[in-house]
């Protein structure tokens, strides 16, 4: 292999959604530049955006590459080009989808067993690697993709039931054995924990491969969130590293541009229009790469932002079938009326480029972990709006643990489409989260998580460390490994 003895050599899978693949992307860079070989497990679809990715730290001269698998999506009875999450438009899709994923472990035992890595870091949707990699001899890494605080807090909740005990969906309970007296209600929790479906039970497959994988890896830093770190670790047994905020990796326009889908806008244009703003004036709006909303929540949304009478950047999905301009979710006239205070982006934005800009001073959110890390990092306050996933979680602990964000007051998890908010209540949020006391407050907190977000991944620094941690271990575990055959 050509490959200096001492190298570690680790597989990175993600699961094929943006959410899981952007921060994988990003730690497979990490590790490279911490001097491992680095190899990216692709589904043909993913492929162009995971090779993009990679080109600079490649003509960088850092050891990264990515393998194609093959998706035996024919054999489960999806079209060739359902390869991704956002394809699977039903849940009977979904389904199928996962079923052919986990169809993949002939060809994952196969590779492992070619090019015998020292590491697998698996996403938290392929329990199945954890035993695979014990058969092949190598330590899996399991990655969530969210917070300490969520991670440790869903397993509370699925441990201690709170939940079963209350009288209705309204009704909130305290997560018990719980640091911090966080109260949910089980409307916020996902549709398979309120009852049992066929995903509650692959959720527990999730959850014992993580008992009995050789770790976690968490895109975090231990100063964000110690007590829930302590907590992972102390409590609920699991051993840990924390090597984030995994999108600070990436350090110029470039790099912070093109994570993920192709902009749906030239990232100069953007800078520019940012140039012309004043510091902290600029609202950001995105709900991530998954969630979207019907006309009448996007009418409800320009409406109170317009009312706000504040700038904004408002990233909506883009409807194909529907000519630009013509959306009927848009009030009259509302584009030309906004001319110079409001930017909307039709798909995909280059959102890191955007929160680090100084003008973006507020960002509503729908509680994706990678977006409120990237906000923290660039110490954003924000408007919590959560829809599904673990994103009451999440919200939890920006609202009340962090105090860096105001709750917009959604109080259902719902599948994609979220819960209904009044245009009110977004004028509200938005000259909340941007002027006054409180905004100042807010942002003074978050800029001192973001000056420490930056000091953990320097060298020395927290996660700078744990990482370094983790590759010993990995190292000594190589070492055992040779001395075993
Ligand atoms: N993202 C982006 N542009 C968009 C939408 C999302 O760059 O228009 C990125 C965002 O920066 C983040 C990821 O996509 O890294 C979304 O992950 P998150 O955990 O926030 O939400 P999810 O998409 O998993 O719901």
């Amino acid at each position: 292999m050509g490959r200096e003895s001492h190298q570690l050599h680790i597989f990175f899978f993600p699961f094929m959604a943006l959410g899981h693949t952007i921060p994988m992307i990003d730690m497979a860079k990490l590790f490279a530049m911490r001097g491992c070989k680095s190899t990216l497990l692709a589904t043909p679809h993913d492929e162009p955006t995971f090779l993009k990715s990679i080109a600079k730290p490649q003509d960088s001269g850092f050891d990264i590459d990515v393998i194609t698998l093959t998706l035996p999506l024919k054999d489960v009875g999806l079209p060739e080009d359902c390869d991704n999450l956002s394809k699977a438009a039903t849940m009977e899709m979904r389904k199928q989808f996962m079923t052919a994923i986990a169809m993949l472990d002939q060809q994952l035992e196969l590779l492992i067993e070619k090019l015998a890595p020292d590491c697998l870091i698996s996403d938290m949707f392929l329990p199945w690697t954890t035993e695979i990699a014990a058969k092949c001899g190598v330590p899996r890494l399991v990655f969530h993709g969210t917070s300490a605080f969520s991670v440790a807090g869903t397993e509370c909740v699925r441990l201690y039931e709170p939940h079963k005990k209350v009288l209705c969906d309204s009704e909130p309970f305290l997560i018990p054995n719980f640091p911090g007296e966080i109260t949910l209600s089980r409307m916020q929790l996902p549709d398979f924990v309120r009852e049992e479906t066929e995903f509650t039970k692959f959720y527990t497959e999730v959850k014992e491969s993580e008992k009995s994988c050789f770790g976690v890896v968490i895109n975090s830093f231990y100063e964000l969130e110690p007590a829930y770190a302590e907590h992972y670790s102390t409590i609920l047994g699991r051993r840990s590293w924390f090597i984030g905020p995994l999108s600070l990796c990436n350090k110029d326009i470039e790099d912070k541009a093109h994570r993920g889908n192709q902009a749906s806008i030239d990232q100069h244009d953007c800078l520019n229009w940012l140039h012309s703003k004043q510091p902290n004036s600029v609202i950001y709006i995105c709900f991530g790469s998954m969630a979207n909303f019907n006309a009448a929540q996007l009418h409800e949304i320009a409406v109170g932002l317009e009312a706000s009478g504040q700038q904004f950047i408002w990233v909506v999905k883009k409807d194909p079938s529907v000519e630009e301009g013509k959306e009927e979710w848009l009030p009259d006239g509302y584009e030309s009326r906004m001319r110079n205070k409001g930017l909307i982006i039709r798909g995909w934005a280059p959102q890191v480029l955007i929160l680090d800009h100084e003008a973006v001073g507020g960002f509503v959110t729908h509680c994706g972990w990678n977006s409120i890390l990237e906000a923290v990092t660039a110490g954003v306050p924000l408007v919590t709006w959560p829809i599904a996933a673990e994103q009451f979680y999440n919200e939890k602990l920006v609202t009340q643990v962090l105090k860096i964000g105001i709750d917009i007051g959604v109080k259902r998890w719902v599948r994609l489409f979220g819960d209904s908010v009044k245009s009110e209540r977004v004028e509200e949020a938005v000259k909340r989260v941007l002027v006054g006391e409180e905004a100042e407050e807010m942002r003074r907190r978050t800029k001192a998580l973001a000056e420490m977000a930056r000091g953990a991944v320097e060298e020395g620094g927290s996660s700078w460390s744990d990482l370094g941690a983790l590759l010993q271990e990995l190292r000594l575990q190589r070492l055992a490994h040779c001395k075993k055959i």
